[in-house]
């Protein structure tokens, strides 16, 4: 358990420590900028500062910490993926997940439930087969289970909905959850206690180019000059990439979630099934999530509509029956960007000094640790670390994408 949550409990004054000093004003250049003060911006600052001893950087957000999809998001993590490249990749961010709360001495509320992912086809059960093989032989817990091993693990399930009966299931022990805001909060505060400064409402507009380089960035508090940057801002990574004719084949689309009222703790795993378009899981305060695939049509809009709540409900009615009366309390939405193979974008631009975080679609929230680790080594040491060296932005004109559809769906 973090000391500091002790502390916490313990102590009578509130709050023990304001782990954010107002902002100072922006300074005329800085070492690297970081655009997007998501979980993602955050962590990148934070392991540049951490390992690298790197501590002259800002963080610049358009809106408050940590209040883009990091905010919106369900929060699953986990590695259950397709592909070699994907399931390393994640594997490591589940490892470093599992450590956050120490290394922030902050409770990121990391809750390791399992995550079962239902197979209601032939072909979905060979793919799963293949799933678990491939998770396996990297390290990963995953394994099929039958149809009475379901009912086991999952009591309350339906397992003949009425669209297709389950067949089988994806069982993924390191499945989990955690607090998607405390993972920003840590994040930044231990940027701060480092040095990093984080300007909220600061929004990059533009950018002044020399050569091959970033020399200045524009923004609505004024201009900064910059070793090199980061964009790191998810569902508006194509408004920049315009900006320097960066050509990148996203496609954005809003993505809804919704939330009941809480009851008593009845679901242990995440549950999801990509043949209905849903998952479904029992968050610690006893709210049920429910979360699906993006919306239809691009769109950038944070609206919540009337038609995915009905058919997503629909959905999780068929997989939980009794849940017809259980009473909505919020819906709301995020911005995804959507590459062609459902893997992120991650590496250097045409630009000698100007690093792309982007394409994370509906499955960025789990990948923020080892995403943050990655891209510093990039920044400081301006070689592609390995383990992401698959992402960069050439592989969609080598041919060479990373594709995990099958195992994004409606999972994230
Ligand atoms: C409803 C929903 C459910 C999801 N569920 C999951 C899930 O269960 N598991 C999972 O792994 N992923 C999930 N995701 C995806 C995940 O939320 C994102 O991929 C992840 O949060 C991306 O993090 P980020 O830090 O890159 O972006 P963000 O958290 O979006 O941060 C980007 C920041 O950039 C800022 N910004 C934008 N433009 C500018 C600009 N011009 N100048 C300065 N700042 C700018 C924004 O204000 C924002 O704060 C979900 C997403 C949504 C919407």
């Amino acid at each position: 358990m973090p000391l500091g949550l002790l502390k916490y409990g313990l102590s009578s004054e509130y709050p023990l420590e304001v782990d954010f000093p107002p902002p100072k004003a922006l300074k005329s250049s800085y070492d690297v900028v970081i655009i997007g003060g998501g979980g993602h911006g955050l962590a990148t600052a934070y392991y540049l500062s951490k390992y690298h001893g790197i501590t002259n950087i800002a963080v610049l957000d358009k809106s408050y910490l940590g209040g883009g999809n990091t905010a919106r998001n369900t929060a699953v993590i986990r590695s259950n993926y397709l592909t070699s490249e994907g399931v390393k990749f994640y594997s490591e961010s589940v490892k470093l997940f599992k450590n956050l709360s120490n290394e922030f001495d902050f409770n990121i509320m990391y809750s390791e439930r399992g995550q079962l992912t239902l197979a209601h086809t032939d072909s979905t059960v060979r793919a799963f087969r293949q799933r678990a093989e491939v998770n396996k032989h990297f390290g990963g817990r995953t394994e099929m289970l039958d149809r009475q091993q379901i009912k086991e693990l999952v009591p309350c399930l339906n397992l003949d909905p009425a669209h297709l009966p389950v067949l089988a299931g994806l069982w993924h022990i390191d499945g989990a959850t955690a607090r998607h805001d405390a993972v920003a909060w840590g994040y930044a505060k231990e940027a701060v206690k480092r040095g990093v400064e984080i300007h909220q409402l600061t929004e990059v507009q533009d950018f002044v180019l020399d050569g091959n380089k970033i020399k200045a960035i524009k923004t609505n508090r004024g201009t900064i000059q910059c070793g090199c940057a980061v964009q790191a801002i998810a569902g508006a990574s194509s408004i920049l990439m315009n900006k320097l004719a960066i050509r990148a084949p996203i496609h954005t689309f809003p993505l809804q979630a919704m939330v009941s009222q809480p009851f008593k703790p009845f679901l242990t795993p995440l549950v999801s099934s990509s043949a209905l378009h849903c998952y479904v899981q029992q968050t610690s305060r006893g709210e049920i999530v429910f979360g699906g695939g993006s919306d239809p049509y691009p769109l950038y809009n944070t609206r919540s509509t009337l038609d995915l709540k009905e058919s997503l409900l629909a959905h999780a009615i068929e997989m939980f029956p009794f849940m017809a009366n259980v009473k909505l309390m919020r819906q709301w939405a995020g911005i995804t960007d959507m590459t062609p193979d459902y893997s992120p974008i991650m590496g250097k631009s045409q630009y000698d000094n100007y690093y792309l975080d982007a394409g994370w679609g509906t499955w960025g929230f789990k990948a923020t640790p080892i995403c943050g680790q990655t891209m510093a080594e990039l920044v400081a040491t301006g070689k592609t670390p390995k383990l992401i060296a698959p992402f960069a932005l050439e592989r969609f004109s080598k041919f060479q994408q990373v594709n995990e559809m099958g195992a994004t769906a409606a999972s994230h």
